[in-house]
């Protein structure tokens, strides 16, 4: 399979240097090209085909020439230990389950791929690399739970102290080895900058081989495609009329995954993309004009992005035709009031504790549903635990959603983090004093 930038095609690497690269040369973004097409093998799935075989179906489309077949299969062994499960509730909808991962949201398949796939290809080599990041939270525990103990890969990340919810401090700071949590006394803009400064540093880059996990990777990207393959195959024999997936989404690599399944020939109808009241897609979508805005804040803080960087991606599917991707994908704005509220909702109906995030997608979805009864088959994806999101749980429905297993035990651990100051040169300094 061929990668090159959304910005010139011309511009064509292999999966590995995509992934130690990040971004494209050009500042564009790496997507697949070229036709891939797997529909007769995804027609073949049912009930019983298991996430990690649907993983290994399509990794090895990308990945079979670069590591071979047993490559392959380390990585989804190694990847994925954990699978979505689906839930149906009483008025029909299903509720895809992300959250069963090491750092309890959906950014773990993303994360736990990458790490597998950068320990294969480092493996046997004497190649290192050091992966540096910069976190508010989520995608910093994802990385740090998915790198922890990876051979050849230490993993620094920064995050700024008393700035992160105490669970999520834990996440980052007790897990050691070959995981480094910085915590700076700045914000999180610092942390970014100083992230950036590092990258940009000749000399700095000569010495250590840094790269990046960020949200914008492929390696992060692909595997975000399995699970709406693996929900197809969950359903098929119970659906009659469309298959339509609803995305509460922020800066939109979810959502896209979602279509890049669609184009390899997953059966899916249409997308339905939820946002909180950063709505510059859904405005897009309304009106042909995508204005990106600084974002606000909200109840669902993982969303609450204003200049998605996945939309170059869409674009770029869509060869930047709005018709197309109006005729594709829906979209949806829901506002804090009625996203608390639907958390409400579905606790006193069901009793159970959703997220903020998935809230936001469950709001729309029953929009859409009552809007069009007959649609079909509507699938929200549940995109963190409710337990993570403890403030918000307590003020919408009253109670504190109980905490999973792994997280009971993050409670008693040790934090060992180091504290630094918001500089350039105190970064520079950790980083030569560890890996030169
Ligand atoms: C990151 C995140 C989202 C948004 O996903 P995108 O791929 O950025 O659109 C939604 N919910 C949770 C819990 C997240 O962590």
């Amino acid at each position: 399979m061929k990668i090159v930038s959304t910005r010139n095609p011309e511009v064509s690497v292999s999966f590995k240097e995509a992934i130690f690269q990040g971004l494209a040369p050009d500042g564009g973004l790496y997507v697949p090209e070229g036709e891939l097409n797997l529909r007769n093998e995804f027609l073949k799935m049912n009930k019983n085909t298991t996430f990690q075989e649907i993983a290994a179906l399509v990794t090895g489309h990308f990945l079979q020439d670069e590591v071979g077949a047993e490559g392959v299969a380390r990585i989804v062994k190694a990847a994925f230990p954990f699978s979505p499960v689906m839930r149906t509730l009483k008025d029909g909808l299903k509720i895809m389950e992300l959250f069963h991962g090491p750092s309890c949201a959906f950014k773990d398949f993303g994360a736990s791929f990458l790490a597998a796939t950068m320990e294969e290809y480092l493996r046997g080599s004497s190649e290192k690399a050091v992966i540096l990041t910069a976190t508010s939270g989520d995608t910093g525990s994802a990385v740090a739970q998915a790198f922890h103990g990876k051979k050849n890969i230490e993993v620094v990340i920064l995050y700024p102290s008393g700035r992160v919810s105490p669970l999520q401090e834990k996440q980052l700071t007790t897990l050691g080895g070959n995981v480094h949590a910085l915590e700076v006394q700045g914000s999180f803009d610092d942390c970014q900058r100083m992230v950036k400064e590092a990258f940009q540093d000749p000399e700095l880059s000569k010495a250590i081989p840094l790269t990046s996990a960020n949200s914008i990777s492929l390696g992060r990207l692909l595997p975000q495609s399995f699970y709406y393959l693996w929900a197809f195959a969950q359903l098929k024999e119970e659906l009659s009329e469309d298959l339509v997936f609803c995305v509460p989404s922020g800066n939109f690599g979810n959502l896209t995954a979602g279509l890049y399944a669609w184009k390899w020939g997953l059966p899916v109808n249409s997308f339905l993309a939820a946002t909180n009241r950063n709505d510059v897609v859904p405005e897009y979508l309304d009106s042909g004009i995508f204005q990106v805005r600084p974002s606000v804040l909200t109840p669902s803080n993982a969303m609450d992005v204003g200049n998605p960087s996945n939309f170059e991606r869409m674009e770029h599917l869509f060869q930047k035709n709005w018709s197309l991707m109006r005729a594709m994908i829906r979209g949806d704005r829901v506002n804090d009031e009625d996203t608390l509220e639907t958390m409400k909702d579905v606790w006193d109906r069901e009793k159970m504790d959703i997220c903020p995030h998935t809230a936001v997608g469950v709001n729309a979805a029953r929009k859409l549903l009552k809007e069009n009864p007959d649609l079909g088959t509507l699938v929200v994806l549940a995109t963190a635990h409710p337990a993570k999101f403890l403030e918000v749980a307590e003020k919408a429905v009253g109670h504190k959603p109980k905490l999973p297993p792994e997280m009971i035990a993050l409670q008693d651990k040790v934090k060992i983090s180091e504290i630094i100051p918001p500089t350039k040169a105190a970064l520079s300094a950790f980083l030569i004093r560890h890996f030169v």
